[in-house]
């Protein structure tokens, strides 16, 4: 399965590996969510899994609460830890989906790395299918995160948090492009139709009930 369009045939017997890529507020949970259940693969998301740590008073949680609170990355070597416990954990042909994770070059090499070492018990080891990319203006994000009630969601850290995506995340864009498996999404549509523009980008037909 190495391009989209191949991965109609796949799609919904929970094989299918895709990166949600986007900016806060742009829509990743509830189109991952969405996804996930049409897809039948686990979502899987560093900042619910953050989050866990730090409701959990764990030591990783008080290590990442702050720098969670102020809009900033979680260093890449704590991520990368992260991570490798719950790839490690996919079966070696499994589907997922990956929200808000990588976030950064490093994390990207990284996830190639890692999936290099997955899945290789009879020598094919298997990549990431599709990145979808969504879409959506600023303004329009900053508005859909002030109508959150998130504590964490004050204006300030929304845009600390827009202007740390356009800085370490953005060059992923490039990064997927060049591997040719970047699809676009306009995530300023109804839920809905992001959710049928991700299936057709997906290859898989049909709209959710
Ligand atoms: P999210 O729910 O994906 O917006 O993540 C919430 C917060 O968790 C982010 O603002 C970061 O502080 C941290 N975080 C989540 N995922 C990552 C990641 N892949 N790299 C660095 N920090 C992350």
């Amino acid at each position: 399965m190495a391009d989209a369009a191949d991965a109609g045939s796949g799609a919904t017997d929970g094989r299918l590996r895709v990166i949600l890529l986007g900016p806060p507020n742009s829509g990743k949970g509830t189109q991952g969510a969405a996804l996930c259940r049409r897809l039948g693969i686990p979502a899987i998301s560093t900042g619910d899994m953050l989050r866990e740590e730090v409701k959990a008073g764990s030591p990783l949680g008080r290590k990442v609460d702050g720098i969670m609170a102020s809009g900033g990355l979680v260093d890449d070597d704590t991520i990368d830890q992260v991570v490798r416990g719950r790839l490690g954990r996919v079966p070696d042909d499994g589907g997922f989906l990956l929200d808000g994770y990588p976030r950064t070059l490093a994390q990207a090499r990284t996830l190639e790395e890692i999936l290099g070492t997955l899945g290789d018990r009879d020598g094919n080891n298997r990549g990431v299918d599709v990145v979808l990319l969504m879409q959506v203006p600023d303004e329009e994000l900053v508005r859909r995160g002030l109508g959150r009630k998130r504590e964490d969601d004050r204006e300030e850290v929304i845009r600390e948090r827009l202007r740390v995506y356009r800085e370490n995340t953005e060059p992923l864009i490039g990064y997927y492009s060049e591997r040719g498996l970047l699809r676009e999404i306009d995530g300023s549509r109804p839920i809905s139709e992001v959710t049928s523009q991700m299936l057709a980008a997906l290859g898989v037909a049909g709209v959710l009930g």
